[in-house]
């Protein structure tokens, strides 16, 4: 598949379109330097990251409705103390001006960060984004403690960066995390990139605490680590807990790569077929993010 029979093959599956629960979408200055660092990829994860959707932003947006993306959840996250706030007004924004975009928001163990996540989430926020190791903080801080619960509370899903892959950081550890579920045991928690490398521990996740789901983003695509054998038959066992999540626009591939990753799952395993791919691809990623009604999914 290309990007462009993606729209086309949706379609067929009987779908509005596809939801995407993490794409990435942030302010110019911010994003430059991200690319800036994917440009230096050889140097910290010892490989070349060429970023595929290098545009400005009308034509990033315009991209993914060409794809059949009828809604996505823009993830923002900070890398130190004193952003977060400012990326979640921007973010609302954003989501406001952009359709299919949904609001989000982010935040980090910093005083006042149960004040402007609540702001956040009063103001419509779907979806948090956490990033432990970009944001090199320990998801078990006492200052994140009321936060947990108040995205509990809520019910939005927390899409959290907490595996070890690309690459392993202070805090990262689907171990570390279960410290935050245990104490949070209703978060309704997405692990992202499905823990990798760790799949095995996100499934574990999964079978112990009732809302964990797991995303795609970037699994079982020829750029990342094969696949555990069994990974398969374990997705089969947790259909409705598998959300679709790309990573665009900063994939060294085109996006169609993730879909055919997941088709081929589907194809692999007669338990999943069409039913598993109108879950991972609409379903299940609507239903987290709230879109009941057709009017949030155009
Ligand atoms: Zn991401």
């Amino acid at each position: 598949m290309r990007d462009g029979d993606v729209a086309q093959w949706v379609a067929g599956l009987g779908l509005p379109g596809l939801v995407d629960l993490h794409v990435h979408f942030l302010p110019e200055p911010v994003l430059r330097k991200v690319w800036a660092y994917f440009d230096n990829a050889r140097e910290h994860y010892g490989m070349d990251w060429p970023v595929h959707y290098r545009f400005d932003e009308d034509e990033r947006v315009r991209i993914l409705h060409g794809l059949g993306v009828v809604a996505f959840a823009p993830l923002v996250y900070p890398h130190k103390p004193g952003m977060a706030e400012w990326l979640n007004d921007w973010v609302r924004d954003f989501a406001a001006s952009t359709p299919g975009a949904v609001p989000t928001a982010t935040l980090f163990p910093e005083p006042g960060v149960e004040t402007y996540l609540a702001r956040a989430l009063a103001d419509g926020a779907r979806c948090v984004k956490a990033h432990v190791q970009v944001g090199a903080y320990d998801p078990r801080a006492s200052e994140l403690d009321t936060s947990w619960g108040l995205i509990a509370e809520a019910g939005v899903p927390l899409v959290i960066h907490c595996g070890h892959g690309p690459r392993p950081g202070a805090f990262t550890g689907l171990d570390v995390f279960e410290e935050v579920l245990k104490r949070h045991p209703r978060l309704t928690a997405v692990l992202a990139h499905a823990g990798m490398p760790d799949f095995d521990l996100a499934f574990d996740l999964v079978e112990r605490y009732p809302n964990v789901h797991i995303d795609t983003t970037m699994v079982g695509v020829d750029f990342t680590d094969p696949l555990p054998d069994g990974f398969i038959s374990r997705l089969a066992g947790h259909a409705d807990r598998i959300a679709l999540g790309t990573d665009f626009p900063n994939i060294p591939y085109e996006y169609a790569r993730q879909i055919d990753a997941i088709a081929g799952w589907a194809e692999a395993n007669a338990q999943l077929g069409d039913s598993f791919l109108r879950a991972v691809l609409h379903d299940t990623p609507a239903r987290l993010l709230g879109l009941t009604d057709q009017a949030d999914l155009r």
